[in-house]
């Protein structure tokens, strides 16, 4: 099981598919994590309340950017208030709390278990308050 979280990890931050920038995002916001050095910008696009598009870039670690780019998938076709839902229950998964994701989300699960890299999966996602 261990093998096959890290696989999805590996992947995501190897080949994010949502790396990039948006010339004309609606929203820009830049995010940083002291603790590890990961800095990510996260470009959005709107149709009405809706996110149709999202890009991030920067410097990050394997996990920031794996988390990021999980998110991003996740982030298409939903409005602010159903990201403050699974928000929430992302931060239950790490706090090792009982929760319900996206099946590709739990790939960050074992994060749980290392404290120390807490902050790096959740840096993408504190995008959510500042929309
Ligand atoms: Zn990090």
């Amino acid at each position: 099981m261990d093998n096959l979280y890290n696989a999805i990890i590996a992947d995501h931050s190897e080949y994010p598919e949502y790396e990039g920038e948006i010339n004309d995002a609606d929203f820009s916001c830049e995010l940083a994590n002291a603790s590890c050095g990961d800095k990510i910008k996260i470009d959005l696009k709107f149709d009405g309340k809706k996110i149709i598009d999202i890009k991030f870039s920067g410097e990050s670690c394997a996990i920031s950017t794996a988390s990021a780019d999980l998110m991003a998938d996740v982030f298409i076709g939903k409005t602010k208030n159903e990201l403050h839902a699974i928000k929430s229950e992302f931060l239950k998964m790490l706090r090792g709390e009982e929760f319900s994701l996206p099946e590709d989300l739990t790939a960050l699960q074992r994060i749980s278990k290392m404290p120390a890299r807490i902050k790096c999966a959740e840096l993408a996602w504190q995008i959510i308050e500042k929309i």
